[in-house]
């Protein structure tokens, strides 16, 4: 049966998720020694009665995952990944679903030392009502650093994201929403977990920075749009007319407020919105490459 809490691949088997559990003494527990992935899948209206679905950019999530796998030294089979996402999705009925595949090490030692230890795969699917974009974000310039990606490359590696969890909490602390960070030299790097665009007189740019993530949806949006991408300084960012924020979980989400600078009307972010919207479920023919049928 699949339980309460629905069924999760676990190690090659799709297991009640309720029932699930991690030895305390798991490695990835105490130091972070897992990678993960933040895929989401839409309905799409094709095919037979009720529609299908579709994961938005399947590929390239699992590349991304591969090269975390194999800086820590984790076994990574994409092909096996990616039929484990598919079964998970079609054994819980979810259609519009967050997918949040996991490889970590388990147990064996307490050392640093990663060659004893057990490795474990897991995928979870969460049933997620498409964002409506309705509040915009208030941000905040975070005293916190950005981890340097010279001291830990900016991928999805557990463990990196106490550092956003520190610059989220402060942030939250200050009555904002979320955090910017910034670097040393005053350019804009990313937000805790998504990366940032503006707009001005109608020209969009994608922030670029070596310590940022380098982000599907930012990658996305840069061949909708034909935005440039380049480094951009914090003035900059006050000085635009528009700046939102854009993730796999976030979609494209307009800030409000940069600390005491309000922005207004945002004209172009929501048409670029708008044509992700229909490009994730499908609805752009010509972009129809980037789905991964359920
Ligand atoms: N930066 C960070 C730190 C993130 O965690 C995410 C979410 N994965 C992003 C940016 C956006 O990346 P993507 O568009 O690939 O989800």
């Amino acid at each position: 049966s699949k339980g309460e809490a629905g069924l999760l691949w676990f190690d090659g088997d799709l297991v009640p998720a309720d029932g699930l559990q991690a030895p305390v003494t798991t490695h990835a527990l105490h130091y972070g020694s897992g990678v993960f992935e933040g895929i989401r899948s839409y309905a799409t209206r094709d095919g037979a009665a009720g529609g299908g679905s579709a994961v938005f950019r399947l590929p390239e999530h699992l590349d991304r995952m591969r090269k975390g796998a194999e800086l820590l030294g984790l076994d990574f089979d994409a092909a096996g990944a990616r039929g484990a996402i598919v079964q998970t999705l079609r054994a819980n009925g979810h259609r519009d679903a967050y997918i949040r595949p996991l490889a970590w090490y388990g147990t064996g030692s307490m050392g640093l030392d990663v060659a004893p230890l057990t490795q474990h795969f897991m995928v979870a699917t969460m049933a997620q009502p498409v964002h409506l974009s309705g509040a915009r974000t208030r941000l905040t310039v975070s005293p916190w650093r950005r981890n340097p990606a010279t001291s830990l490359p900016p991928l999805k590696l557990s463990g990196g994201y106490v550092n956003s969890i520190l610059a989220k909490r402060e942030a939250k602390a200050r009555g904002f929403d979320e955090a910017l960070f910034v670097d040393g030299d005053g350019l804009v790097v990313e937000c805790t977990g998504a990366n940032v665009f503006m707009v001005r007189n109608g020209q969009v740019t994608a922030v670029e920075h070596r310590d940022a993530l380098p982000g599907i949806t930012r990658d996305t949006l840069i061949a909708l749009s034909g935005a440039e991408s380049r480094p951009v300084t914090h003035h900059e960012l006050l000085d635009a007319d528009e700046v939102f924020l854009c993730g796999t979980a976030a979609e494209t989400a307009p800030v409000s407020a940069l600390d005491r600078r309000e922005y207004g009307d945002n004209p172009v972010t929501r048409d670029l919105s708008a044509l992700y919207a229909r490009v994730v479920r499908g609805e752009e023919p010509g972009r129809s490459s980037w789905l991964t049928a359920v």
